[in-house]
């Protein structure tokens, strides 16, 4: 790779290789101060702009700033190569196939330092590489920072800080269209999205998340190509939903993500039984999961994935439970557990959910059983169970979700969560006397449990 320079451009250019305009907003023209850059984003940028190189702030912590929003994180560009960079930082690891990029980690903190992408067409198959459908699988050609923006995704994300003078260089009227709230993708929608479909979900989150609006040319494309996604690696995908739902706007882009046909490919069991019946209790417990998880964002409590799948996949769950119990003539817990199994796999096909949240889930689950075998005395030992809470969370969700039945067990576990220690022995005891039933014979509370499917990431 050879570093290739290009005059510095003074007013609007148009570049020979994509036509793709540029624009240089000189310190005094645009409002980003440094102030509003993290201390160790500046290190890492003084550091490399000291030893000779470029160095831009890019992508979300410029748009972030000039929309007065703060950002989630500080990424870094550089005509430094990934070796060049871990010469000038003993704190740097390098990491990626698909894009080898330096992490620079400061404690929790990590600056993303990458190096200027360029064309990948002229390139050999070791260094990019892309499948079938032109899914990228591998991207490593360097190039300059003109060549950098044109592999950006969207114009509001192709800004960069040049820490050298200060100035917004901003690619394809970004910055002008980061003003009218509009999201443009650089290039040819349709192959953009074909080398790398999660440009879609991202497309979703920033329209949701910046209130902006998906322009006509780059949504287009998008419900013909939803499938695509099903082919993305379980792992990235992950990372990607998380972003979608936990970022104080999921109520919306769940919405948004069924417009646009991109929630079928990710959550497929879920999805099938959300269509069969579109008036149904799962419909209604997305609609409440999304809102209650915008509600504790907004509230700055925190969010878990392992209520959030729980909660999500409850139905597909006691669906599966019930016909297995019905198949094979199962109590209604063993059925359950081997549900579980089934439901996480399947999941997990599409999502891979670490373990670490899948076995608090399936606590969750297992709690759901409980709570109406526990109307009575037995209901101080299940408040002692560290998932206690987020079951208890889910279950208010189901009474909400379904009524009947579960809205009574709901409200009385409410009315005992809600007491004195008092009322609570009172409530329990009345429980006792009316025998809520739903109580397991002493023989099959001492049933072996079958052993789990072993399906769970990580
Ligand atoms: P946020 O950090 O708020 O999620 P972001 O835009 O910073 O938003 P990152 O995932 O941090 O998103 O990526 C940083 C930048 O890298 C983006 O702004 C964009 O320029 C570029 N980028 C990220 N993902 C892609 C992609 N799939 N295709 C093309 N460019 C991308
Ligand atoms: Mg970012």
């Amino acid at each position: 790779m050879t570093e290739t320079e290009h005059p510095q451009p003074t007013a609007d250019i148009a570049l020979a290789s994509s036509g793709l305009s540029k624009q240089i907003v000189s310190r005094d023209g645009h409002t980003i101060s440094r102030k509003q850059i993290s201390e160790n984003a500046l290190k890492v940028l003084y550091r490399l702009n000291r030893s000779g190189y470029q160095a831009y702030l890019v992508g979300g912590g410029v748009r972030d700033i000039l929309l007065g929003l703060a950002p989630k994180d500080f990424d870094v560009v550089t005509n430094a190569t990934p070796e060049e960079i871990k010469k000038l930082f003993r704190n740097c690891r390098l990491v990626g196939r698909r894009f080898r990029l330096a992490h620079i980690v400061f404690g929790r903190d990590v600056i993303e330092v990458a190096t200027f992408r360029g064309h990948h067409e002229e390139a050999n198959d070791k260094i990019s590489k892309a499948n079938a459908t032109g899914r990228l699988l591998r991207d490593n050609v360097y190039g300059n920072i003109d060549e950098d923006a044109e592999r950006r995704d969207f114009t509001v994300n192709a800004l960069y800080y040049n820490i050298a003078d200060y100035s917004i260089h901003s690619y394809g009227g970004g910055i002008d269209d980061l003003e009218r709230g509009q999201l443009k993708l650089i290039g040819d929608p349709q192959k953009r999205y074909r080398e790398d479909p999660v440009r879609m979900l991202r497309a979703v989150r920033f329209a949701t998340k910046l209130s902006m609006t998906i322009d006509k040319a780059a949504a287009e494309p998008i419900p013909a190509l939803a499938h695509l996604l099903s082919d993305i690696p379980a792992a990235r995908m992950y990372e990607e939903v998380l972003k979608l739902f936990f970022s104080g706007q999921a109520k919306a882009t769940y919405q948004m993500m069924q417009e646009y046909g991109l929630f079928t490919p990710l959550f497929p069991l879920l999805d099938s039984q959300l269509k069969e019946c579109p008036k149904g209790a799962a419909n209604k417990m997305v609609q409440l999961v999304m809102a209650n998880t915008d509600t504790r964002i907004s509230e700055e409590k925190s969010v878990t994935p392992a209520f959030f799948y729980a909660a999500l996949l409850w139905y597909p769950l006691a669906q599966r439970g019930d016909d297995i119990a019905l198949e094979s003539g199962l109590p209604k817990y063993d059925a359950y557990f081997a549900a579980m199994g089934d439901v996480i796999e399947d999941q997990c096909r599409t999502i891979s959910i670490p373990r670490r949240f899948t076995a608090p889930a399936r606590d969750i689950w297992q709690m759901q059983l409980r709570f109406d075998r526990s109307l009575n005395t037995r209901a101080f030992k299940l408040m002692e169970n560290p998932k206690f809470r987020a079951a208890y969370d889910l279950l208010l969700l189901r009474g909400a979700a379904e009524g009947g039945q579960v809205a009574k067990t709901a409200t009385w576990w409410q009315q005992f969560v809600d007491s004195d220690e008092e009322q609570r022995l009172q409530l329990a005891k009345s429980g006792q006397r009316e025998g809520s039933g739903g109580g397991r014979s002493r023989n099959q509370r001492r049933r072996k449990k079958p052993r789990k499917p072993q399906a769970e990431a990580e």
